[in-house]
């Protein structure tokens, strides 16, 4: 419900939405939101917004949502209602149940990027602090952990390069397996300033967005490659740069690595990576390749955006190291406007991964084997931390089915509906033995849970999010938690339960112990940011005041280095049995699972997912605008409505994700990026037939 009258007071805070991570105004009548107002001194959308954050928070207060915490023996118990207290206690003590039955690491816990830095730190410390084992992983596996391990290892830092304002001096831009106008508005709003002022764009993505073609920007190419081929084409533009002597030859010998950079160039100027010899493997002319790479190396700054598109593949890492190289070659990372920019999809994806909620990572990306690291941790939190990487979602599942791994605490995640292969995910949580949901709403994943402790929303949360610029910025509570806890009381709870004291009285006092122990952070506290609005880190020593451009004089890791992206196939080609490859995106007004649009007025633009089908495809199976039709994948089968359109080549197929109803992940396989577990859902091969209303 949106309530209109008048506000008595308002509240500044930060959009729990997509990456761009806008500041808006909560006018407030007491406990009650009047309207959230885009606030004109956030530094990330300087008073613009979109109609995710501007009109999708009535979930807050939707009749769903459950207050009041829950447990059942087992998962075809009805659900009965228990004091906090209770849940907790019950929830630790089978914890440490199936420790003493299955072992210390038959535990693990996920935590996601819609929660705070400060809700993510303590779920990642009480996985490794009270039940002593580094299984713990955030959803970021699912969407940008290609983008942490490419760019480390490029440039040495798993963050963007640039501010969102960057692209203000940009002259050339690639938007590469990404939809702004959609997934990222504000940010989309400031490009298309940008590209209306004259910058040249290249788009990369198997659709036709609204960017390509739309009335004031035209891109000058879109290069519409074919699923699954980001990385051969990523090598053909790398070929033209290097055989067409259009390097920024100064550039590369004063900040790169020689040997791996004259590998790299050795590798891409193979007869083998030319458009010509690719061409057949992506389905792009080689002339719009090369009229591309020759834009981008000769055109002026040049910076890259890239989104799920490119991570989300079983060479997604692969293709972020192709796009590094791709910037380092044509001396484009270091200054203004130009840059490699990963547009993160949540909220707070950056600030889950930087708060070490991966099995391998302490926070800040140490490894867990860094000695230095793990002991500074453990003197802090007096406790012993396993040396060895843990668990990541899939190898729980996997150990789950196994019999190794009982028992999830999962925050803030649905991952029934959100990760791949459905059938999969529900097998492996129906092996388990206490399972532990802390959400709004009684989700997918909540269906296998043994204990629900109800979530409290953004808007009664005090914390900080980290949008996809590295920028803190504050997230102030504009009512109590209707659940009578705020998330980050219920993990201290948790933890003091399973016998691991945790003593805070605020979310500042854990952005204190963040700071302490985490060197990009040092300089960061709630002080600095009410005086400074926002910091984009590292803020410490050397950069008091936050850094908006990394990698100025030299890279993170001193030299940039070159990575070989050699193409490999992903085992979803188009077959006979399943002759199209289908892809997904989002839509502006919905977001992800929708768990929280869906329940709000926003369902009013796009109340259900629909399958985008070439009318070439649609002839040659009878389907007509509207139809349902069948999609089969070798990993289930669901039914969409039918829309016909040329927006996607013949051969490729498209839905979004937003409705459970829809079912997109239960025909999305396992296949997953090579170094991080990322899933591929952004190629399947599917077969369409026409079938009648389900
Ligand atoms: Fe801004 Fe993203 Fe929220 Fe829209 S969804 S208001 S672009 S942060």
């Amino acid at each position: 419900v949106i309530m209109m009258g008048q506000a008595e007071h308002s509240v500044v805070t930060t959009c729990a939405y997509c990456g761009v991570g806008c500041g808006f105004k909560a006018e407030m009548k007491g406990q009650e939101v009047v309207r959230m107002v885009p606030w004109k001194d956030g530094q990330a959308n300087r008073g613009h917004s979109c109609v995710k954050g501007r009109f999708a928070w009535g979930y807050a207060t939707h009749k769903e949502r459950v207050l009041k915490p829950m447990i059942r023996k087992h998962i075809t118990d009805s659900w009965k209602e228990v004091s906090w207290d209770e849940a907790i206690n019950y929830a630790a003590s089978e914890f440490r149940r199936i420790q003493r039955d299955y072992g210390r690491d038959a535990v693990g816990g996920i935590t996601s990027s819609r929660c705070t830095n400060e809700e993510t730190w303590l779920v990642q410390k009480l996985v490794r602090a009270a039940f002593g084992t580094n299984n713990v992983d955030t959803c970021a596996r699912v969407c940008h952990s290609p983008t942490g391990y490419g760019l480390k290892q490029t440039l040495g830092e798993s963050a963007g390069t640039q501010t969102f304002d960057s692209v203000m001096h940009t002259d050339v831009v690639i938007v590469m397996g990404a939809n702004p106008s959609s997934g990222h508005p504000v940010f989309a709003s400031r490009l298309k300033r940008r590209l209306r002022e004259g910058a040249r764009l290249i788009v990369i993505d198997p659709r036709r967005i609204e960017l390509v073609s739309s009335p004031h920007i035209k891109a000058d190419f879109h290069l519409q490659v074919r699923p699954g081929t980001n990385t051969a084409l990523l090598s053909s533009l790398a070929h033209v740069i290097a055989t067409e002597g259009l390097i920024a030859e100064d550039y590369v010998a004063e900040r790169c690595e020689t040997k791996a950079f004259n590998e790299w160039r050795d590798f891409v100027s193979q007869p083998a990576n030319s458009p010509e010899a690719m061409e057949e493997i992506t389905g792009v002319p080689a002339q719009a390749v090369r009229g591309a790479a020759r834009l981008f190396a000769t055109g002026g700054n040049g910076s890259i955006y890239y989104g799920l598109g490119v991570t989300e593949h079983s060479q997604g890492s692969t293709t972020v190291m192709a796009i590094a190289n791709l910037a380092m070659a044509t001396g484009n990372v270091g200054r203004e406007g130009v840059g490699v920019n990963p547009l993160r999809g949540q909220n707070n994806v950056q600030g889950s991964c930087d708060m070490g909620s991966f099995p391998h990572e302490l926070p800040g990306y140490r490894h867990i084997s860094d000695n230095v690291a793990r002991a500074q941790f453990e003197q802090d939190w007096g406790v012993t931390i396993q040396p060895e990487p843990g668990l990541r979602i899939p190898n729980m599942f996997e150990a789950a089915l196994g019999g190794t791994f009982k028992g999830l605490y999962c925050q803030g995640e649905d991952i029934v509906q959100s990760d791949p292969n459905t059938q999969h995910v529900a097998a492996s949580l129906a092996a388990m033995e206490c399972i532990v949901v802390q959400d709004l709403f009684l989700n997918e994943t909540a269906k296998y849970a043994h204990v629900f402790l109800p979530g409290s929303s953004f808007l009664e949360k005090d914390g900080t999010f980290t949008n996809a610029e590295r920028r803190i910025s504050r997230v102030r509570k504009v009512m109590e938690p209707k659940n009578g806890k705020s998330d980050w009381e219920v993990t201290v709870a948790l933890s003091n339960a399973l016998g691991y004291p945790m003593n805070y009285k605020h979310p500042r006092e854990i952005m204190e112990e963040i700071a302490r122990l985490t060197p990009t952070f040092s300089g960061v506290s709630y002080e600095k940011l009410e005086k400074l609005g926002s910091l984009q880190w590292p803020c410490n020593d050397d950069a008091p005041e936050g850094t908006p451009i990394m990698h100025i004089d030299a890279f993170v890791r001193g030299k940039g280095k070159f990575m070989i992206t050699q193409y490999v196939p992903t085992d979803e080609r188009s077959t006979r049995r399943f002759p199209l490859l289908l892809t997904t995106g989002r839509i502006l007004s919905q977001y992800n699972v929708g768990a929280q649009t869906r329940r709000t007025p926003n369902v009013m633009w796009h109340g259900e997912d629909v399958l985008e089908l070439h009318p070439q495809d649609a002839e040659d199976r009878g389907v007509a605008e509207g139809d349902w039709v069948g999609i089969q994948s070798r990993a289930g089968e669901t039914v969409l409505r039918a829309t016909l359109t040329d927006r996607v080549q013949p051969g490729v197929v498209y839905t979004t994700f937003h409705f459970p109803e829809s079912g997109a992940n239960v025909v999305t396989t396992d296949s997953s990026d090579w170094a991080t577990n990322c899933p591929e859902y952004k190629v399947t091969a599917v077969q369409i037939t026409r079938v009648s209303q389900p």
